[in-house]
């Protein structure tokens, strides 16, 4: 027997579900935030025991769970018990990758507003983020600790998510010295440590972020192999790197600033080092792609962009690099090589 044919939903119904999409999004922000997947990790709950946990109010509570069942993110029994679903247990705290900071960060305090001034980026090219709080998202971090650890776990949450990937695709066995440029709380440079022994590293980052990395580098025991430096990429980065790895960093910024990261590397580096770029390549076919939607956050948040292959291709030439290879992933981020010009 063939397999039944999926009906496509008529245009007005399709459309109503994208228009309903931050519906959802917001209903998975509260459970990632009162952390129900952890809860449900031990065995179903009702929304009463969920709620006594959690101190909410159950009705309400059992309104957000049922909605969550019905498009798959939980699972309900007949008695009204609520369990995890595989799209929940990603959000499970200490799973590997987990998206539980990623959700909070992306759908609560700070991305969210900015998200709805949307319109200010269209309207005029500015920084909607920047339009509503007054700062640029760096100097909001730096002034708010607790949500800038949120956003350190998040980013260092997505980057456990691609490690293993960016570790068989590519050989970091070969460098005495891996920089790592913007590097968050250490998670990606920590990885490749670990599994090249003999590779040392240096952390890269705002001096307050590198601060809350070197208690992780240690608990990973890796402090003695790797130095944590604080800066500002567009004075200067450390010397010393036969590769500089940027994950996330590019896309951050318009291309004059890029530009000016890239030369700052490039200042740094002999003529046979390696500057690896991981970032989003956005395709030039019309495809669904993470690409088009986390380049929307880039306008949104930071005044930066996603890039095709050959934009990338057109900022390292300008700043002095040769693109030697852009590597995809099963991941929707691919690792861009580039050598010095
Ligand atoms: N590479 C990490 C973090 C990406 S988020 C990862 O993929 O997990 C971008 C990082 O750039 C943040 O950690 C932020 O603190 C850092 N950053 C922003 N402006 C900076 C500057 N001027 N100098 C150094 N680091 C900066």
């Amino acid at each position: 027997m063939s397999a039944p044919r999926q009906q496509e939903p008529p245009p007005q119904l399709a459309m109503l579900q994208i228009i309903s999409g931050f519906w959802v999004s917001r209903a998975v922000f509260v459970i990632a935030k009162l952390g129900i997947p952890d809860l449900l990790n031990s065995g179903p709950k009702t929304a009463d025991e969920l709620a006594a946990a959690t101190n909410m109010h159950a009705p309400s509570l059992f309104r957000i769970l049922r909605a969550l069942v019905s498009v798959g993110v939980l699972q309900s029994d007949p008695q009204n018990r609520f369990s995890n679903s595989p799209l929940s247990e990603t959000l499970i705290t200490d799973v590997p990758g987990s998206l539980r900071w990623f959700t909070i960060s992306e759908l609560g305090q700070e991305h969210y507003p900015a998200w709805g001034n949307l319109m200010h980026s269209v309207r005029t090219g500015g920084i909607a983020f920047d339009n509503f709080y007054g700062a640029d998202v760096w100097a909001y971090f730096k002034d708010n600790p607790e949500d800038a650890a949120v956003f350190n776990n998040s980013m260092s949450g997505m980057t456990a998510a691609v490690n293993d990937t960016l570790r068989s695709l590519y050989d970091f066995s070969r460098f005495n010295t891996v920089v790592d440029v913007g590097g968050g709380h250490g998670g990606l440079i920590t990885e490749i440590l670990k599994s090249n022994p003999n590779t040392k590293g240096i952390l890269f980052d705002a001096a307050e972020v590198v601060l809350g990395a070197k208690e992780k580098l240690a608990a990973a025991g890796i402090d003695d192999r790797c130095d944590a430096v604080g800066g500002d990429f567009f004075k200067s980065v450390p010397a010393g790197g036969d590769a500089y790895i940027m994950k996330w960093i590019i896309h951050d910024w318009n291309d004059e600033q890029a530009t000016r990261i890239l030369k700052n590397c490039r200042a740094q580096m002999s003529p046979d080092a390696r500057l690896i770029i991981v970032d989003c390549v956005v395709p030039e076919t019309n495809e669904p792609h993470f690409s088009k939607f986390i380049d929307l956050n880039m306008l949104v948040m930071t005044g930066g962009k996603e890039r095709t292959a050959n934009e990338f291709e057109g900022l390292l030439n300008a700043a002095g690099f040769k693109l030697l290879q852009v590597i995809p992933t099963d991941q929707p981020t691919s690792i861009i090589e580039a050598q010095p010009a």
